[in-house]
């Protein structure tokens, strides 16, 4: 077996409604794939998240380490690969490079080896995973609080029972569109926050706290990610659970996040953290912490699907008899690139998205579409 080709793709398409969150727009989606081909023309797929080109050239620059390598020996390609990219790869993109490689070569393992993911992850401890919708995010409307409370109704009547709504706006914003949202959905579903580092530690507290009647079930990334101080203060002044780790690379990178006590939820993106391969140690890590670990996921298929393998083969800490299930991303939010790029195309039934059984991840990616929307 032999690493025979690494191919790069990006490709973008519009957003009919455009929509943005505390700090940016998004008028399109843009992805940057990689597939990895063996000799025998067995391929995987793997994705970044980040900046699409840049990546791409990270990824072509490390393509002659992978080529001629064989893929099972996935560990020793990624600490081969870390390796290269040394004190400039501690996080970002380079990393987020060699992350979109792992997945590409723990797809094509399965196939090779005619398994599933989740089973050369240690085994699925669950069929299928519990996802929460990701979405509510803002857009130029006369009424957003309206518009919030009408989509969060819609997934409650879609069955979910957990869903996730932007927040940065504002304190006195945020506050409103929040009580429009818990006032839409009831008291029994769950309901989180995403400031995506809106605030300052005086900004977060005062929202945390005028948050806490409305049973939020974490707040994500109220503070900039290099705050580590500003998050372990911030854990002490509120009862909301605090998320954080979109923006977090690498073990070294979680192990400080964790160890300074500043998150009760580590979110990597297996994307940009590491790949499957760190995202399974970092896991570990958390679970040795007693923190759990529920994965940002805002990609196409190919994310999705590395991450219903990974949290399939979780269980939440601390153990109890009545355990409750671990949570994935679900992101509901217009991206034409994840509802036709691959297939299937993943659906919540209830709230639960089947973990696939095919070899690999899974999934395959339509390449008609891919080249007729490739930059
Ligand atoms: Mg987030």
């Amino acid at each position: 077996m032999k690493i025979e080709r690494v191919e790069t793709f990006v490709a973008k398409a519009a957003l009919e409604t455009p929509f943005y969150f505390s700090q940016s727009a998004f008028t399109e989606r843009v992805v940057c794939l990689v597939k990895i081909t063996d000799k025998d023309g067995a391929y995987g797929w793997g994705e970044v998240y980040g900046p699409p080109a840049v990546a791409r050239a990270a990824i072509d620059w490390l393509a002659p380490l992978i080529i001629g390598g064989d893929p099972l020996q996935i560990e020793t390609i990624w600490s081969e690969l870390r390796k290269k990219i040394g004190v400039f790869g501690r996080s970002g993109v380079l990393v987020s490079a060699i992350s979109a490689i792992d997945i590409a070569l723990w797809d094509l393992r399965g196939k090779l080896l005619g398994q599933p993911v989740s089973a050369l992850l240690g085994g699925r401890r669950r069929d299928q995973v519990k996802v929460y919708a990701t979405g509510l995010y803002f857009t130029q409307t006369a009424d957003l609080p309206g518009a919030l409370a009408d989509e969060a109704r819609s997934y409650v009547a879609q069955g979910f029972s957990a869903m996730k709504m932007k927040i940065g706006l504002g304190i006195a914003s945020d506050l409103q569109n929040v009580r429009a949202v818990r006032a839409a959905i009831g008291d029994d579903i769950d309901l989180m926050v995403d400031a995506n580092c809106a605030y300052s530690l005086a900004e977060a507290a005062r929202l945390a706290q005028l948050l806490e009647p409305y049973q939020i079930g974490w707040f994500e990334e109220p503070l900039s990610p290099e705050d580590y101080e500003g998050y372990r203060e911030l854990r002490q002044r509120t009862t909301i659970p605090i998320a954080g780790g979109e923006n977090e690379f690498l073990l070294a990178g979680f192990r400080r996040l964790l160890a300074s006590r500043c998150v009760d939820i580590a979110q990597p993106d297996i994307c940009g953290a590491g790949g499957l391969t760190e995202c399974k140690r970092i896991a570990t890590l958390a679970s040795a912490f007693q923190i759990n670990f529920t994965p940002h996921s805002w990609g196409t298929g190919v994310a999705f699907a590395a991450g219903l393998h990974l949290v399939s083969t979780l269980d939440v800490v601390p153990g109890r008899m009545r355990l409750p299930e671990p949570l994935l991303e679900f992101d509901r939010s217009e991206n034409p690139l994840r509802d036709k790029l691959t297939r299937p195309r993943f659906a919540a039934v209830d709230g639960y998205v089947p973990v696939p059984t095919a070899p690999g991840l899974g999934i395959d990616v339509d390449m008609d579409y891919l080249l007729a929307h490739q930059l």
